[in-house]
């Protein structure tokens, strides 16, 4: 029979995954820091804990959707976390998810930490695309794997707890500088009369048919060589840039969503790397950061 689960935060996503579970017939107690937000939940079944600490008294199986780390220190300091399974999908940085796993280890509690790669509407329906990353006690996500299942595909990415949290913001960050290529783009056509409508599906086919040269790049940075399959080398690239830079001028659209990115091409070309591929970017971004 359906796995019973306490659910600690029902916002906008947390409402969505107690739906789901409700739905596969779950036993589900949630709690809420602002009580009248369970009221949806109640509705379809599930049992308002009056406490976070009641919540967590009341199932093995413990899952927070909060706004951020903080949120879950604050719901949880008075719990008694002993021979718990707590699974946190709130959001967090690989740190963040390392020193959690710590602390519920410390009381006793089995820890995954989990990102989520969906909104809320895409919650529950199988057909949605929707999945949501693992990583820290193999054990507990083994046991639970079924009931992890029913809001949302499942994907393990290994003991390390920090590294549900990498995989979750690394693939963030690249849609943030896809969306930047976006606006930029619908900025350029915007003072002229082509319909956005029409635009974007240009723009969903043009992303779509660029998106599998991130295989190229995996493949130069596995063997270290990045004039391996060269397409467009970095020279060409960087001399390119102009030609966006002066339309950008052209179509009185402000360049600095693209001007960080084309300094590093300068940089790297002023490295001598001109023949190679732009993966030498990840070269840069890690000398610079460290
Ligand atoms: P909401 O803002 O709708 O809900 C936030 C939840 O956190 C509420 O339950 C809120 O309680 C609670 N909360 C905030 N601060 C505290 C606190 N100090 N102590 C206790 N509870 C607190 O956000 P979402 O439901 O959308 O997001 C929840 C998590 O899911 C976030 O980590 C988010 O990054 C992640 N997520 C959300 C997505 C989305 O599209 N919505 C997509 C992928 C991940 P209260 O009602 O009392 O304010």
């Amino acid at each position: 029979s359906p796995m019973p689960l306490t659910l600690l935060g029902t916002g906008a996503m947390g409402t969505a995954l107690g739906r789901a579970w409700l739905a596969a017939g779950h036993p589900v107690t949630v709690w809420n820091r602002t009580p009248a937000r369970t009221a949806a939940l109640a509705a379809e079944g599930a049992t308002v804990a009056s406490s976070a600490a009641a919540a967590v008294a009341a199932n093995r199986l413990v899952i927070a959707c909060l706004l951020d780390d903080d949120s879950l220190g604050e719901a949880l300091a008075g719990a008694d976390l002993t021979g718990r399974d707590l699974v946190n999908l709130t959001t967090g940085t690989p740190a963040e998810g390392r020193a959690r796993a710590a602390w519920a280890e410390e009381r006793g509690a089995r820890f995954v930490d989990a990102g989520i790669m969906a909104v809320p509407p895409m919650i529950g329906s199988p057909d949605s695309g929707a999945y949501v990353f693992y990583s820290g006690s193999a054990g507990l996500f083994e046991e639970h794997r079924e009931t992890l299942a029913v809001p949302a595909g499942t994907a393990w990415v290994g003991a390390d707890p920090g590294f549900a949290a990498l995989h979750d913001v690394a693939l963030l960050s690249a849609m943030t500088g896809m969306f930047a290529g976006v606006f930029h783009a619908f900025s350029l056509v915007r003072r002229e009369d082509i319909a956005p409508k029409e635009f974007a599906g240009l723009l969903q086919g043009w992303l779509t048919a660029m998106a599998h040269t991130v295989h190229n790049t995996a493949d130069q940075l596995e063997s270290e060589d990045f004039t391996k399959n060269v397409v467009s080398n970095l020279a060409m690239q960087t001399a390119g840039n102009a030609t966006l830079l002066r339309t950008a001028q052209e179509q009185g659209v402000s360049p600095e969503l693209l001007t960080p990115y084309m300094a590093l091409m300068e940089r790297l070309l002023a490295q001598g790397r001109g023949e190679e591929d732009t993966t030498g970017m990840v070269d840069l971004l890690l000398r610079q950061g460290s």
